[in-house]
């Protein structure tokens, strides 16, 4: 592709690495990039940096935030006995969505893979059984219908039951290896609502 330079090349590079963006989308916000005026240029770019460096886990859920505590965790108002497991932060993004939980989350930010490599040690676990050591009256697997998911909720119940803890899965109307994000409000709040007892 030596026809559009080395800087324009560089660039359709860094933007074909992003998830979901082929080659020929890259080339398109490339010379869409180019074309803007400079000082938006500047601003997309000094967001995604400013983002980068001051995004965090929220030291409470590992929810993606820009403070110590998200505002979910923050907020007095919600329910902190009542801890809904979810496997990321657009997981989370879709339940608050429904506007119908009061309870707070647990971000594992990601699942249990064997085959991918991913195991208990990779994802969040272990902040949740800190959490889980204190006053907790339910904790909500709500990880997604997939294999991964449900060897994650799996894996969860066997931790946690001994503990004695109101231990729920939310309810399979979500269809099958359906990520959470893509599915409707009214069939989340479905699944919540119709959450079975482990
Ligand atoms: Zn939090």
């Amino acid at each position: 592709m030596d026809y559009y330079g080395s800087q324009i090349n560089a660039l359709i590079e860094e933007l074909s690495k992003l998830p979901g963006i082929g080659s020929k989308s890259a080339q398109r916000l490339a010379f869409h990039i180019i074309n803007l005026p400079k000082e938006q240029a500047e601003k997309l770019s000094s967001t995604i940096i400013e983002a980068r460096n001051k995004v965090r886990y929220c030291s409470c859920c590992c929810t993606l935030t820009d403070d110590e505590l998200c505002p979910i965790c923050k907020n007095p108002a919600r329910n902190h006995k009542q801890i809904m497991v979810v496997e990321n932060p657009r997981d989370l993004a879709a339940y608050e969505k429904t506007g119908r939980y009061e309870g707070v989350y647990h971000v594992l930010h990601g699942a249990i893979s064997p085959s991918r490599g991913i195991g208990p040690a990779d994802i969040r676990l272990k902040e949740l059984m800190t959490r889980l050591a204190g006053d907790v009256d339910e904790l909500i697997i709500a990880t997604n219908s997939s294999l991964e998911g449900e060897a994650t909720a799996m894996y969860i119940s066997k931790l946690v039951k001994p503990a004695g803890i109101k231990l729920t899965r939310i309810a399979s109307g979500v269809p099958v290896g359906g990520d959470l994000e893509y599915i409707d409000e009214v069939t989340l709040l479905r699944a919540l609502e119709g959450r079975v007892l482990l």
